[in-house]
């Protein structure tokens, strides 16, 4: 029997296939250091976890509104004006979904047709190296994947001018995650304004529906001297921005499986009325209990984010100082979320002391984990030139990162 060949055309996640094997690994004692985690090693707070067990006992087990309840949902809009300055966002404008996996999906099916016959694909404009989902997800919705390459130079981040040259009457969403996975870089606010200045201009002209899909799952873990911003805080572009987040990553619940994505004005309320129907018609709405827990997180645990945040602070700075005096490797200074994507490509083409060519980034990465026990997720799926490059993340211990970091210097050393 037959796979429907939308569904034979997916890759699996290479994340979830790295962390897998290392797991493997581990469970048959095998010293691995996994440097794959997208995810805090910390626990999520208490005081979430007791109200989300006080909610279950109080017998929140039941469905409840599509969208998520009124309660979280105001506290989420209210969030959204005061702390990301995004005007006009009200609990209409919030919808709660399955993770921010969920809500980028589902808003890639609320704004990409699927060509009919000879028609072109809706373009999503996509800054590269990207997360490994977005192409994937946007793929499945209809659309075709423009990359916007970028360079470890200029902190992996796109120019207006680049942006504008990109930018047809098929562009339909450009994709901005600051700071990013992988490569823990952030805009400045005034960068973020001149990229929203680019999308309003178009807008007037050659992309009447152009929108902007803000990923911003890490802005609470951020360290450098760059502020965060959200580009939907701009005037001109905020009622065209799609702004997603969750708690995942902040709080330590990436398994409790909360996001949500807002808008603000006419269109805000229309993506999220569609995103509900379609949700309406799959997920139905996420756990009231889950909700619970995220209420008090937001209310309350900013001392247990700020403990995390701390932590990530320390261990980018000693990653970042370790990584970049490895012989051959280049690697742009950490400012936010819990990774780094070093620029391997200068020992490319060589061979493995256990006797393998490195052809690319995934030769680069199964030879370090064969012969070092050392995890990382070879750079290949998240866009051009990924090929010459591999996350780490540093969501783990500082011992970790130290015999990490040597034992990538003995394997280093080891290559012919
Ligand atoms: N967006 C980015 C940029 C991510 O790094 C991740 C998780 N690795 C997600 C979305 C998915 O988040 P969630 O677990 O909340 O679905």
């Amino acid at each position: 029997m037959r796979i429907s060949a939308r569904a034979n055309s997916l890759k699996p996640s290479s994340t979830v296939a790295v962390m897998n094997r290392a797991k493997a690994l581990k469970a048959q004692g095998v010293d691995v250091l996994n440097f794959s985690a997208g995810e805090p090693d910390f626990n999520s707070p208490q005081r979430a976890k007791d109200a989300a067990i006080a909610a279950i006992s109080a017998n929140q087990t039941r469905y409840i509104e599509t969208a998520g309840d009124l309660a979280s949902r105001e506290l989420i809009a209210g969030f959204l004006r005061e702390r990301n300055r995004i005007p006009g966002v009200t609990a209409d404008h919030v919808i709660i979904t399955s993770g921010v996996k969920m809500a980028l999906y589902m808003a890639f099916q609320c704004l990409f047709d699927v060509p009919a016959g000879d028609q072109e694909a809706q373009e999503l404009l996509l800054p590269v190296p990207a997360w490994v989902s977005f192409a994937p997800m946007a793929q499945l919705a209809g659309a075709k994947v423009v990359e916007l390459p970028t360079t470890p130079e200029s902190d992996f981040k796109i120019t207006p001018e680049q942006l504008r040259g990109a930018i047809s009457p098929r562009s339909r969403a450009l994709l901005i995650n600051s700071p990013s996975n992988p490569c823990s870089t952030m805009y400045t606010p005034d960068e973020l304004r001149a990229l929203a200045e680019v999308v309003a201009e178009a807008s007037r002209t050659v992309a009447p529906d152009l929108v902007i899909v803000s990923d911003e799952l890490y802005q609470n873990i951020v360290f450098g001297d760059v502020p965060f911003a959200s580009i939907g805080s701009f005037a001109s572009v905020s009622e065209r921005t799609i702004t997603i987040n969750g708690p995942g990553k902040s709080f330590a619940m990436t398994g409790w499986r909360l996001g949500w994505a807002s808008g603000s004005g006419e269109f805000g309320k229309k993506v999220v009325s569609a995103m509900t129907k379609l949700q309406g018609q799959s997920t139905t709405c996420v756990p009231a209990f889950c909700l619970a827990g995220l209420r008090e997180a937001l209310s309350h645990c900013q001392s247990d984010l700020e403990v995390m945040r701390a932590a990530f602070a320390v261990r980018g700075a000693l990653m970042y100082d370790l990584l970049r005096a490895v012989p051959g490797v280049k690697v742009a200074r950490p400012m936010g979320a819990f990774y780094v994507f070093p620029d391997i490509s200068a020992h490319l083409h060589r061979t493995s002391a256990g006797g393998r060519l490195l052809s690319g980034a995934a030769d680069f990465a199964a030879a370090l984990l064969d012969e070092q026990q050392v995890a990382v997720v070879p750079g290949e799926d998240f866009g051009s030139m990924g090929h010459r490059h591999v996350r780490m993340s540093f969501a783990c211990g500082e011992d970790q990162i130290r015999k990490g970091i040597a034992r990538l210097n003995a394997f280093i050393a080891g290559l012919r």
